[in-house]
């Protein structure tokens, strides 16, 4: 791999002459290390430039920011000695060197000042400590004292020191490890790779949240499945993840397998990135069949079945948000729905599938009954590429007479057209299961096709039936 020239880069990232000039008026050596550097060869570099000095980076970053503009603020970190500058979408990150020695049962390091040797030593990869220096003296000089060029070419994860220390002084580093992998497609060193497998209980001492991040930048991969398989592999997806793994596995009984439903999610997770970058609905397709280990039954004459495993594996979803500290918000109800709804369009693919039963799909699905098709899609593996071609095409027909009926009868953000306020005037009625109950006969009218989505007939509708309840609109 060629080495780019500073220069180079520079004029890519004019940032970067702003800290230079910083580094020569406060006289600390400073070089631009880390994760941009990596990119820069990568050829991935965005707005993320990671500065480390030999002295006082927050000392560094208030020069830089004096030169940007008068009142351009500094984030200072003065527990990690860190400090952060956000300027024109671009990110700057200011680091002092540092030597880090480590407790058992932490991951909060003691720090002191260090040479840059001892900082490129404390990363994560070989591949995440190569820099260059900005320095008047030696400007543009490449450090690569671990070899990460050669790493990246050889496209491999690999630790700078020996990894059992690496993680054992910072288990995060584990997760790192799987998480540029899948990002990067790159392999892991099996060296390194072992040292997760014998480190991975110490993931416990990890928060959640960074944990989930990591995790969150998997499954935001081009191919997650591969970050998977290393999570599964290694043991840490039973550690921190075990409802994933233990869909892993296949059981026979009376000569009937059932298929294994980790590759199979899997599968369906691969077939869903193709088609979105929607995180959230890249969660639905990874918990899909979550429940099916908890409903497995074998029945002498069915065979294996998981039956209600969509309804037990949405009630799940809130326990398995909570635990990762993912949102509570609307996200996880937009998964929780596609979970609990991702069988439905199935038998819709029927010749003789009534309008009434789309009408009710498109009722529940409201705005997610795309979301919730791309799911219905993925879930189609089989290893006969026939029989997949076969059900899709059937999907499009689903599809087909999906916007058919939606266009007819616009349910999709279904209001009632007469509210249960209008009902309870109408018939001077207190709020009580009586209006209720007019109000879904209503509803299940239009569902059925009785009557159209619209209040005129909605009201005749209405006085019909509250005719047969005794009820007689009020004179006033
Ligand atoms: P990305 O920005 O895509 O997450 P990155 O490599 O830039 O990747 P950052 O978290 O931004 O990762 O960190 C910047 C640099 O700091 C890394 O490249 C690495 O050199 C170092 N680093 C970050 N976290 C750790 C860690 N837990 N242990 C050791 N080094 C780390
Ligand atoms: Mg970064």
């Amino acid at each position: 791999m060629k080495i780019p020239k500073l220069e180079n880069i520079i004029s890519d990232f004019p940032h970067l002459e702003v800290v230079i000039k910083a580094a020569e008026k406060s006289g600390i050596p400073t070089y631009v290390v880390g994760g941009f550097v990596r990119d820069v060869f990568l050829k991935r570099a965005k707005g993320d430039i990671d500065f480390v000095c030999v002295g006082d980076g927050i000392a560094l970053a208030k020069e830089t920011a004096a030169l940007i503009s008068a009142k351009k603020k500094v984030q200072i970190f003065k527990k990690y000695g860190t400090a952060h500058i956000s300027d024109k979408g671009v990110d700057l990150e200011f680091v002092g060197a540092r030597k880090e020695s480590y407790s058992k049962d932490s991951r909060n390091p003691d720090v002191e000042p260090g040479t840059l040797d001892d900082d490129l030593s404390r990363r994560d990869f070989t591949i995440n400590a190569m820099s260059y220096s900005l320095n008047q003296d030696d400007f543009g000089t490449f450090l690569d004292p671990f070899e990460g060029l050669k790493d990246l070419g050889k496209k491999l994860i690999k630790t700078p020191l020996d990894p059992d220390t690496t993680f054992s002084d910072d288990p995060l580093r584990m997760m790192r490890a799987i998480r540029f992998a899948t990002q990067l497609e790159f392999d892991i060193a099996p060296e390194t790779f072992d040292s997760i497998t014998r480190n991975r209980e110490r993931i416990r001492i990890i928060s959640r949240e960074r944990i989930t991040t990591e995790l969150n930048k998997i499954i935001a991969s081009r191919l997650p499945s591969y970050g998977f398989k290393l999570l599964f592999a290694s043991g840490l997806l039973q550690e921190i993840f075990p409802e994933v793994s233990d869909l892993h596995g296949v059981e026979i009984r009376n000569k009937q397998a059932h298929k294994d439903n980790f590759y199979h999610t899997l599968k369906v997770l691969d077939n869903i990135s193709e088609k979105t970058d929607n995180l959230w609905l890249r969660w639905s397709a990874l918990l899909h069949d979550i429940a099916k280990p908890a409903t497995k039954r074998f029945d002498p004459k069915a065979g294996w079945t998981f039956h209600g495993h969509e309804d037990k594996g949405a009630r799940m979803v809130p326990g398995i948000f909570r635990k990762l500290k993912l949102p509570l918000d609307e996200r996880m109800k937009y998964v929780q729905k596609l979970v609990r709804l991702h069988l439905r369009p199935i038998p819709l693919v029927r010749e003789d599938i009534t309008d009434s039963a789309l009408r009710r799909l498109l009722f529940e699905a409201g705005n997610d009954i795309e979301d919730l098709l791309t799911l219905c899609r993925a879930d189609i593996t089989s290893k006969n590429e026939k029989k997949v071609k076969t059900y899709l095409r059937n999907f499009d027909k689903v599809e087909e007479k999906l916007r058919e009926i939606e266009e007819k009868d616009k349910l999709r953000n279904f209001q009632p057209p007469i509210s249960g306020n209008e009902i309870m005037e109408m018939f001077s009625l207190p709020p009580n299961k009586i209006v209720g109950d007019l109000k879904n006969g209503i509803r299940n009218a239009i569902l059925e096709g009785e009557i159209g989505n619209n209040y005129d007939e909605a009201f005749r509708f209405l006085i019909k039936l509250a005719e047969k309840k005794g009820l007689e609109p009020s004179k006033n």
